[in-house]
């Protein structure tokens, strides 16, 4: 069968690939810790469960309106205005199953061949995927350590061409763990004003920042008619597998997102609905319980990395990602991920599953137990004394 030419350039996420790969080796009675999957390991709250059975019991299990129900619409306008994320009305937001589709839609929408769409390197590998499905350019913006993998408002000025149609940020960032500042998202919405760019900003990990509230882009005065908000309830409620996600869109895109929606899944089912709407009344003390015990998990695993030789890491600001240099140890970063799953039993993502800049880095992701994590930290020092350098 001859495949459409644009397949060719639709990638994947190499997390699902290496999950895999770890799943066969656990089949053949391996034992593997996984640290690849973005994935908190806690339960989802018990109350937003209850939503659920709620709902699917009074029989809410038909068709509803595409851009999703109006309280859970409301719901999300109200939880933005209430933290002071945005003051966006509920008729901008679509809820999308997941926070995937954002991207996708909203590229479908913007995008055509010729224009650009600057994304961070090392980034979510979906950015540069789906734009390059869409017939636009990705570009690249390299986050850099010494930068501690923030932007740079320099650098990106530079990359911005009279094509560039899509500024693409991320805080909490994943995979690097960083989170932009107050004067980074002052100095970058000055140049998407100047220079006329749409950013799509995705908050998927709003509620795991390590200091308090993240600065975003919507903080800066004629921001909000230019900017995308994606986030949702996969990370914040440990709701991966409901696929349940939300764009705050300018009034211009959403009705074209919509149709996305039509014509592609209709809507995100009512039960899972009711069950986000519950999540975000809350109470919100399970998200917080969450959040310290990765705060305790990312000191112990950062501490533990930075104690091996050849390995230095910085702590991270928020997500729940590591994302150490390993250049010290001498192999390129692809081949370490897969001796640590092959022989070490961890399974983890070499950084240039996140773009050419990645090169030399891991990824691993401490949304896992801390028994595993002990478990993963002497598995890694015992391959390095034992077989890399
Ligand atoms: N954006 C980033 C940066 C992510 O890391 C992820 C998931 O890993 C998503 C978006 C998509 O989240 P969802 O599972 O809700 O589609």
């Amino acid at each position: 069968m001859r495949l459409a030419n644009r397949m060719s350039r639709l990638g994947t996420e190499s997390a699902f690939e290496v999950l895999g790969k770890a799943v066969a080796l656990e089949r053949a009675g391996r034992r593997v810790v996984h640290l690849e999957i973005g994935e908190p390991d806690f339960g989802t709250p018990p109350h937003v469960v209850a939503a659920v059975e709620r709902a699917l019991e009074d029989g809410l299990t038909k068709y509803v309106p595409s851009p999703g129900i109006p309280e859970l619409r409301e719901a999300v306008a109200a939880h933005l205005r209430s933290r002071g994320r945005a003051t966006a009305s509920p008729e901008q937001v679509v809820i999308t199953p997941g926070g995937k589709p954002v991207l996708f839609f909203t590229m479908l929408a913007l995008c055509e061949p010729g224009d650009e769409v600057i994304y961070p390197d090392p980034g979510f590998p979906m950015y540069a995927s789906i734009a390059d499905f869409t017939g636009a350019r990705p570009v690249p913006l390299p986050l850099r350590e010494e930068n501690d993998f923030r932007v740079d408002p320099e650098e990106l000025a530079g990359l911005v061409t009279d094509r560039t149609k899509l500024l693409i940020l991320n805080s909490p960032q994943n995979p690097c763990g960083s989170v932009l500042t107050t004067e980074d998202v002052e100095a970058v919405a000055r140049i998407a004003i100047e220079r006329d760019l749409v950013v799509l900003t995705d908050e998927i990990y709003s509620s795991l920042s390590y200091s308090g509230r993240c600065p975003s882009v919507l903080d800066v005065d004629g921001m909000a008619e230019r900017t995308v908000l994606l986030d949702g309830w996969s990370k914040t409620f440990a709701m991966t597998g409901f696929r349940l996600g939300y764009g705050v869109f300018p009034p211009a895109l959403v009705e074209p997102v919509t149709r996305l929606m039509v014509n592609s899944v209709s809507c995100v089912p009512a039960f899972n609905q009711h069950g986000a709407v519950a999540a975000l009344e809350g109470p919100w003390d399970v998200v917080d319980q969450m959040r310290e015990e990765f705060r305790v998990r990312r000191d112990l695993l950062v501490d533990g990395l930075n104690k091996i030789k050849g390995i230095s890491c910085l702590t991270p600001g928020g997500a729940f990602y590591a994302f150490p240099n390993v250049r010290g140890l001498g192999l390129p970063c692809e081949v370490l991920a897969d001796r640590l799953l092959t022989e070490a039993g961890v399974a983890c993502l070499p950084g240039t599953a996140f773009g050419a800049q990645g090169d030399g880095y891991l990824r691993l992701s401490y949304a896992n137990s801390r028994g595993n994590r002990r478990e993963a930290l002497s598995a890694i020092d015992d391959l390095v004394s034992r077989a890399v350098i």
